[in-house]
């Protein structure tokens, strides 16, 4: 499922693509109303975020010759001016929705969500690992009629493992997918959080464990019966 984000508040385009991308969905990110038309006349995308005040062509600039062109995308247009006369002009234009800034990141991922469910397409919405699935919208570990929800961190750890099936994973590896390359995150925070895991898959009665490979890393493994 891709979706092109343009958006151009450094801040708010990061904040958005990390939580989308956390959500399963691919994320390209621009940052001006040209770059816009670029990307979407050359690339099929389920989605388009598009921001109305913008650098080079403004949002319904955008939205016009998106339209014009027979781009079909689903468009949900971002707008700070929350006026009547500005959202009849993006839905005239052929936007699908709009939401007013500042918005809620929850109300945010609902209307992804519909607008992409629109295009009959599924979203990845699982991940998993023998008899482990991750739901991806709700942070919940299953394993037959066991489940149990993780806290964020713990829900990135596992995110980190089962996007990378069978590979070793380092504690390096999961502080930069988990903490960010800038954080102070040591490799304490990450035995704290893999030994957290390990009590939740043990409650689920998993045969899956984390494998501790010494001065290498973890990885999911099958333990014997
Ligand atoms: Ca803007």
């Amino acid at each position: 499922m891709n979706i092109l984000l343009v958006e151009d508040e450094l801040a708010l385009s990061n904040a958005v693509k990390k939580l989308l991308e956390q959500r399963g969905y691919f994320v390209d990110a621009v940052y001006d109303g040209a770059s816009a038309v670029d990307y979407a006349t050359g690339m099929d995308y389920n989605l388009i975020i598009l921001d109305v005040m913008l650098p080079r062509l403004d949002g319904f600039e955008v939205l016009r010759i998106l339209r014009s062109e027979g781009i079909h995308a689903p468009i949900l247009m971002l707008t700070a001016r929350s006026t009547v006369p500005d959202k009849v002009t993006g839905l005239n234009g052929g936007a699908d929705d709009y939401m007013t800034k500042p918005f809620d990141t929850e109300e945010l991922l609902a209307r992804v969500g519909a607008l992409t469910r629109r295009t009959g397409e599924v979203v990845v919405n699982t991940a998993g690992f023998e008899d482990l699935t991750l739901d991806i919208a709700s942070a919940t570990l299953r394993c037959g009629d066991k489940s149990v929800q993780l806290s964020h961190k713990e829900f990135e750890v596992m995110k980190t493992f089962l996007y990378n099936p069978g590979m070793t994973i380092t504690k390096d590896m999961l502080i930069n997918s988990v903490w960010g390359m800038e954080s102070e995150a040591t490799d304490n925070n990450v035995e704290v959080y893999i030994s957290f895991l390990r009590k939740k898959l043990k409650f689920l009665k998993s045969r899956v464990g984390i494998k501790n490979l010494q001065k290498i890393g973890y990885r999911l493994e099958v333990e014997p019966c």
